[in-house]
């Protein structure tokens, strides 16, 4: 079913070097847009430098299901106001798809709560991606494991809360291991952090790669149909006895 995404980006990088704009002519946020169209959803794009808001206003939130976001350079140059903007969306029901650097991110770093910060090394060495639970939907179509010919390291112990599903662990040829595909709940809203997907390497164009992101779109997407929350103070649904109330003495 298609879903209404917002593909994020910083959009630097593809602009500034030349190596990377060989991999990503028209930026990365253009080849997720691409394979998210390809999978049936419905695709806008918005980047750090369309103005104050980085095409984010309310009105884009509004009209998002899941929002994609990939960032590295310029993380700081992120408007509070937007970072507040989209968590209070993510606890509204709005999914979110945090993408390899953007574990630094300004949004992921105070949705969990922690540091986020890990091991990196840039060797274009192997990575092999081991499906760690079959039985979650963001592993529909793909093997059981999968190789990126050439990728970025990330070594544990990279710095989260514990995922509540850890669907991919990473292997590198140099020897680390890292949890490379983790779902939260926050909110009403989901999370996944995947972590392939450095800007001189093609990840972003690799059929397994595109597949693990539409998943994960579809995974992420509103629960419409889910009840509506009431917070704070409450009736009594069924008659208190007052009888035993054991806090009057
Ligand atoms: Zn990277």
């Amino acid at each position: 079913m298609g879903r209404r995404v917002t593909v994020w980006n910083e959009f630097r990088h593809e602009r500034e070097n030349d190596a990377v704009a060989e991999v990503y002519p028209d930026g990365i946020h253009a080849v997720i847009a691409d394979a998210l169209e390809d999978a049936g959803h419905n695709v806008e794009t918005a980047t750090l430098d369309d103005g104050p808001q980085h095409g984010l206003s309310e009105e884009v939130l509004e009209a998002t299901d899941v929002l994609t976001w990939w960032g590295h350079a310029a993380h700081d140059e992120v408007n509070e106001e937007v970072v507040e903007r989209v968590q209070e969306h993510v606890l509204d029901g709005m999914g979110l798809l945090v993408l390899h650097s953007a574990h630094m991110s300004k949004i992921f770093r105070k949705l969990m709560g922690t540091g986020c910060g890990l091991k990196w090394r840039e060797a274009a060495e192997t990575e092999r991606l081991w499906v760690t639970d079959p039985s979650h939907p963001i592993t529909d179509g793909l093997p059981e494991s999968f190789e990126v010919p050439e990728a970025e390291m990330y070594g544990e112990h990279f710095d989260i809360p514990a995922p509540e599903t850890l669907v991919f662990n990473s292997w590198f040829e140099g020897g680390e291991v890292f949890r490379s595909g983790c779902c939260y709940s926050r909110g009403e809203g989901r999370v996944f952090y995947f972590r392939p997907g450095h800007e001189t390497y093609p990840v972003y164009h690799q059929e397994e790669i595109q597949q693990v992101l539409a998943n994960a779109v579809e995974w992420a997407a509103p629960n419409e149909d889910g009840p509506e929350i009431y917070r704070g103070n409450h009736e009594p649904i069924e008659d208190i006895d007052i009888d035993d109330d054991r806090t009057v003495h």
